[in-house]
Formats: structure tokens, sequence, C-alpha cells
């Protein structure tokens, strides 16, 4: 048997002093024995290594050895591989439950050092146990599909336990989150407010440009407030957000200007980041009823984004159009790409891609990070006004640069709809 290839068991077993025995055991006659301590890991690893035989304990955690057995006689290749039930239950009918389960044979635990061999070799020999009577037969599969569902109904029923109890953690960590944010605007708000009354007092000497002077450190401060401000406001739009309570100030909206202005914002920064912004169609967009500071911090977000991700010498490309009564924006850029399984996650709640060890926070810098509440906020906003956002990219290379493009689609009231088209209506013709 040395010279030959080994013939691999596989033994699952959680208990390490009967997985060590049978190793002994088998070891000694030359077959290799892999061991997995659950059900789970057998199932993945029996279709990875083709094993001769399986030996089953019946008594293993989370799926328990009747259901392995059943699960591993579904796998294509291991229909006709023995698998043997090696168990200390000896209740009665375990035996006919563990054939009825898709076993070949029962050995009862403790093993006969002696006769296990032989006993093994048996069953990779041919030898096939059957519960003997139809009547029996009949009553224990019965019974076995009654345990599978009860024992079905038990899981879900501990996971709708754990579900209920990680949502309950997760509203824990949320209104920590929005009560230290409540917290922080307050005295924010104040540092911010004297810092702005220092800065219009002529008598501090200086000027913001003018490194080490006190009116260059005071412009350093108002600065970072303002950041630190609006983080914590995203982070209460986000709060507002989750509990459909966004208050919208509504009135007419023309979205190419916003667009616009948040162009102009964003270049304004002096960013110094050579990009170049193409606008199409923006004209022409028709009103829409909307609040717009929010819709101008939903596009701010996204365009600051085709911003960030894209390279020094990239294009950004912003073109609307009106389609089936719909308002069609997008927000095209030249830069790294979202990896398709990304494409829906980037709108979480702190979704980042990016390595938060090398997290940099800029609003423009390239890979500038933020919290990865931007569009999530952007989401929240455009879908209170009825709108839908998503996004299209190849993929992610920083290389290649494939892009991204945003679509960011806005309904148009009915009377609207046709506002750039010259009107059919007669009345009106007159
Ligand atoms: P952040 O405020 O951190 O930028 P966002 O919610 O705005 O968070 O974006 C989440 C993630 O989506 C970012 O970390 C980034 O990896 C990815 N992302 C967003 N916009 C783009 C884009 N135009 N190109 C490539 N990746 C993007």
């Amino acid at each position: 048997m040395k010279q030959k290839e080994r013939l691999r068991v596989l033994y699952v077993e959680d208990d390490p002093s009967s997985a060590t025995l049978v190793e002994r055991v088998l070891g000694a006659e030359g077959y290799e024995v892999i061991v997995a301590t659950d059900g789970v890991t057998a199932l993945e690893i029996a279709s990875r290594v083709q094993p001769a035989i399986i030996l089953m304990d019946i008594n293993i955690g989370g799926m328990d050895g009747y259901e392995v057995t059943t699960r591993l006689r579904s796998i294509e290749g291991m229909r006709r591989v023995p698998i043997v039930a090696v168990t200390a239950a000896t209740l009665r009918g375990d035996r006919e439950r563990a054939l009825i389960a898709g076993c070949d044979g029962y050995i009862p635990k403790p093993i006969n050092v002696d006769s296990f061999p032989d006993q093994i070799r048996a069953f990779l020999g041919g030898l096939r146990e059957e519960v003997e009577s139809p009547e029996e037969k009949a009553r224990y599969l019965e019974d076995y599909s009654r345990r599978l569902v009860g024992h079905l109904e038990e899981k879900i029923r501990e996971l709708q336990e754990a579900h209920a109890e990680l949502y309950r953690i997760d509203r824990i960590k949320t209104d920590f989150i929005v009560l230290a944010s409540h917290e922080l605007r307050t005295p924010l708000t104040v540092i911010y407010g004297y810092t702005r009354l220092l800065l219009s007092n002529p008598g501090i000497p200086g000027s913001v440009e003018e490194e080490g002077s006190p009116r260059f450190f005071l412009g350093k401060i108002a600065e970072a407030t303002k950041r630190l401000n609006q983080v914590v406001g995203d982070i209460l739009d986000i709060s507002f957000i989750d509990a459909n309570k966004l208050d919208l100030a509504m009135e007419p909206v023309l979205l190419g200007s916003l667009v616009k202005s948040v162009i102009r914002n964003i270049t304004e920064m002096g960013t110094e980041r050579k990009l170049t912004f193409e606008e199409e169609g923006l004209e022409n967009l028709p009103l829409i009823t909307g609040d717009s500071q929010r819709l101008h911090q939903a596009l701010w977000n996204v365009i600051s984004n085709a911003v960030k991700y894209t390279p020094d010498g990239g294009t950004i490309h912003i073109a609307g159009q009106v389609m089936e009564r719909t308002i069609h924006l997008t927000v095209q850029d030249t830069g790294i790409g979202i990896d398709p399984e990304e494409q829906e996650r980037i709108f979480d709640r702190f979704y980042v891609l990016e390595d938060t060890t090398l997290h940099r926070s800029s609003k423009t810098a390239f890979k500038g990070g933020g919290l990865g509440l931007g569009l999530t906020v952007a989401r929240g906003i455009i879908e209170a006004h009825g709108g839908r956002i998503w996004v299209e990219s190849k993929g992610r290379d920083e290389e290649q640069l494939p892009g991204s493009t945003f679509h960011i689609l806005f309904p148009l009231p009915e009377e609207n709809a046709d506002h750039q088209h010259p009107s059919t209506d007669p009345l009106e013709q007159g």
C-alpha cells in the first residue's frame, strides 16, 4: 500500500481525541485522513478533495451529521462515495436514522481499534447496509423530514434573533453618532462665530496669506472649523434622511444653473488640479420644484467626487437632457473607475473604497478621502425629490482610467414635461 497513492478518508469530527485516534489507526494502515470539524467545512473539503470514504460523527455542532450526509448525497460525485456514521449516540433508531439520511453503515463509538480497519475496508469494498423493512423505512423517513423542518425552524429563529440584536446594536451606534454630532455642533458654531469675528477685526495683524501671522492662523482655524462643521452636518443629514425627515424648502429650481454654480465653486477653490469641465445641454433644462440648497449639496458631492477620483489632466463631462418626462443628468469622469461589485455599496453610509490607513481628508485632492457619506447624502436628497442616482463604470483601473458615469434622474411634473418643446395647444398658438 505504501507505494500506491494513499486513499483519502474524510473524517467529520469535532472531538480532537476521537479525530487523533482515527488518524493514528487509519494512518498506520496507509490512509490519508483529513479531518473536518464542522459540517460546512466538510462539504467544502468533500467537493474539493474527492475522498474515497467519509466517516461522519452525527453529533456535531451547526448542521448535524444526518444533515451533512443528506447534503453530501446531493453533490455530484458524492453519490457513490461510502459515508459511514461513526458515533457515540446509542439511542434506539440511530442506526436507521443514519441510513435514512444517506449513510451506508453505522459504526458505534468508541471504535474497536483492532476491527476498525477491516470495517473500513468492507465499506470500501462495497458493503452497504439498509433499513430492511419498508414500513420502518417509511416511518423513519417521515420522522427524519419532521426533524429537518424542526431544525430549519430553529435556525431561522436564531437568525431572526441575531438580526434583531444586530439591528438594536446598530441603532445604539447611530443614536450615539447623532447625539455626539449634536453636542459637537454647538461649540463648533461658537468657535466658528468668534473666529469670523476676530477675522473681521482690523486690529488683527497680518493677512490670511501671510504664513505665520496671527490672521493666517485664524484663517486656518476658520477653515478647519468649517470643514468639521460640514462633517457634523453630513452625519446629521444622514440621520434625517434615515428617518425620512429631510425638510425640503420647495421652490422652482433650474438644475442647469445649479450645476454651473457647483462647477464654479469647485474651480474657485483654487484646486490646481488641471481638470477640464465640459458642459452639454444644461442651458435648456426645464424648471423643477425642489430645494435648491439641498440639490446644490447633492450635486456638489457627486461632482466633487468626479474631481477627487480623476487624476490631473482629466475631463469631467456634465450633460443634461429631457427624456420621457424626466431630466437626465450625467456626470462622466475620466478617473480611476469603480468595480461593478462596489457600484451599489458606495452609496452606503460610511463606505469608502480607499485604504483608510492612507486616509487624507480633502474635498478636491486626487483620492482625497471623506467620511464615506457624500454619496449617501446625495442619494437621500435626490430620492427625497422623487429622483434616482446610480453609477456605471467598467471597473477600477488606476492606469487605464476607465472613468465613471453617475446618472441622476429627476421626474418632471406633468405640466413642465413639454417645457422644452413648442406648445401644440391650439389655445396657446392663437
Ligand atoms: P467620500 O466622502 O469618502 O468621498 P462618498 O460617499 O462620496 O465618500 O464616496 C464613497 C466611495 O465611492 C469613495 O470612497 C470612492 O472610493 C468611491 N467613488 C465615489 N465617486 C467616485 C468616482 N467618481 N470615481 C471613482 N470612485 C468614486
